[in-house]
């Protein structure tokens, strides 16, 4: 068995031992995903994917999101993808725009609330109105 790891868990709001496991699991019926590496929270039942691709390939992406707060990432990246997308902006220039707006380092993986995600919503809102995509 491999050693539980120490994650953040949105859906207990607390630091948790996490289990490694893979998405055969978590993400029965998709046989495209079973091979890789998930850390589930077996309290609240919830589980993060990992840098996968990486020579790290068992470290976390973030924290344990809830399915609300996947949505909430969801509603965020429709508008942030775009601005770099569109290349409008380059993508590492979006990110530090957002972190220094938020007067923290942003990272969508790392959005722990419903709450943070609605403040990160409307600096992304905001930063889209200013640099508006031309499709
Ligand atoms: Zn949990």
């Amino acid at each position: 068995m491999p050693t539980p790891r120490k994650i953040w868990c949105c859906g207990c709001g607390k630091t948790v031992s996490a289990r490694l496991t893979n998405g055969a699991e978590v993400y029965s019926g998709r046989a495209d995903l079973a091979e890789l590496p998930f850390w589930r929270c077996d309290v609240c039942r919830n589980f993060v994917g990992c840098h996968h691709k990486t020579n790290n390939p068992t470290r976390p992406l973030g924290v344990i999101p809830t399915p609300e707060i996947k949505g909430a990432r969801r509603h965020i990246h429709r508008i942030l993808d775009p601005l770099w997308q569109s290349g409008r902006m380059q993508r590492g220039e979006v990110y530090v725009l957002i972190s220094e707006r938020l007067g923290r380092q942003y990272h969508t993986a790392e959005i722990r609330s419903i709450e943070e995600a609605r403040e990160v919503y409307r600096v992304v809102q905001a930063v889209a109105k200013e640099f508006p995509v031309h499709a």
